[in-house]
């Protein structure tokens, strides 16, 4: 069975093949061995230097790093602003709210852009410390332009918070010159791990300015980096989705890194349009706005998504439902993971097939 749903991934035989490591203790040096090359690793996939930033890893999917990320980093004298055009954007105001974090909310519809200039007249009434945007809004595939939302935080001093879950791995964020305070991410989604790891990558000195005291004990990610960085964990690790998630990172250095994994899903994301296309299928967005990592189709007239489904998964494929209000209208493809383009042939082939009634 192949997995076209956007995480979990199906796995190479390589990283399946890590999960049967001999059994691990987390206090033992072998364990902060494998924590430490984790941590440089992820570091590593975008070049990040390690004496600015940091990275606490967290037992939990990638909710879980994202609630981690908001939670501690907004201080508890800070106003955030949440970014919403998707699920990902509403997830993160909801988090917001059951934490007790001063926070406003700029809603967009689910097909829209993030309008920038509406978010700099926002900002210009109701100044904020921090912003919440998610970059690859799966609920879509749009990647949101981080660039010019940037700029805007930028000439204000406001710190970005990026969900970044399912675009870390693959699609460029540049920490730097869009002066990220902090990006959360999962073992699971580009990074071709096994669920049951996510992380927070922060500045040293975003992580310095945390909530204090925390909003949680268990979702702090400053008490989670502080452990890891001195070679040490607060409590029990996900030590086999740890043992994946390190080979998954040497694969994606050997085959090249972030750059080469993005043209990859490219050219697997552009199979899938052209034998959609073919079929008559359209996508949602215009292929200038989206990912290369998730792509949203219009189910065409007469196309019911449960009897698509389940005749992509009799021959082999898991396909994804629209969420939300959009549920009825939408069908989504992930490239990632395991997969090969002879794959995404039979896959557009079997969908042309099935749409025409066959
Ligand atoms: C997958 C995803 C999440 C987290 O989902 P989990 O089910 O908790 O792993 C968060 N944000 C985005 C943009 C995602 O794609």
């Amino acid at each position: 069975m192949l997995l076209l749903n956007p995480g979990p991934v199906t796995l190479s035989e390589r990283v399946r093949g890590a999960l049967a490591r001999a059994d691990l203790c987390h206090r033992e040096p072998e364990f902060t061995a494998l924590q430490t090359a984790v941590r440089q690793g992820l570091l590593g996939v975008y070049e990040l230097d390690p004496r600015e930033y940091s990275v606490a890893l967290l037992p939990g999917s990638g909710t879980a790093a994202v609630e981690a990320m908001l939670a501690t980093l907004v201080p508890r004298d800070g106003r955030l602003l949440v970014l919403d055009n998707g699920v990902y954007g509403e997830r993160m105001a909801r988090i917001a709210a059951i934490h007790g974090i001063d926070h406003l909310r700029l809603e967009h519809p689910w097909d829209a852009a993030l309008d920038v200039e509406r978010l700099a007249a926002v900002l210009e009434r109701s100044p904020v410390t921090h912003l919440a945007v998610v970059h690859h809004e799966t609920t879509t595939g749009r990647l949101n332009d981080l660039a010019a939302v940037a700029a805007v935080c930028r000439a204000r001093g406001v710190a970005l918070l990026v969900d970044a879950v399912s675009s870390f791995g693959a699609e460029p964020i540049d920490f730097a010159g869009w002066g990220v305070a902090a990006c959360a991410a999962t073992a699971n989604k580009c990074l071709h791990g096994v669920p049951g790891t996510a992380f927070v990558v922060a500045r040293r000195q975003a992580l310095a300015a945390a909530a204090a005291p925390p909003r949680t004990l268990y979702l702090d990610a400053v008490g989670w980096e502080r452990a890891q960085r001195e070679g040490g964990t607060p409590f029990t690790p996900a030590v086999h989705s740890l043992f994946a998630l390190e080979e998954a990172l040497r694969e994606l250095a050997e085959e090249g890194g972030r750059e080469a994994r993005r043209r990859r899903y490219a050219l697997l994301a552009g199979i899938v349009r052209a034998g959609l296309a073919a079929a008559g299928i359209e996508p949602l967005l215009p292929p200038d706005a989206c990912s290369v990592v998730v792509a949203a189709y219009r189910l065409p007239h007469g196309v019911d998504y449960a009897a698509l489904h389940d005749g992509l998964k009799r021959r082999g494929f898991v396909i994804y439902a629209g969420q939300g209000r959009l549920a009825a209208d939408i069908v989504r493809v992930s490239t990632m993971g395991a997969i090969t383009e002879a794959d995404m042939h039979r896959f557009a082939d079997a969908v042309a097939e099935l749409a025409s009634g066959g």
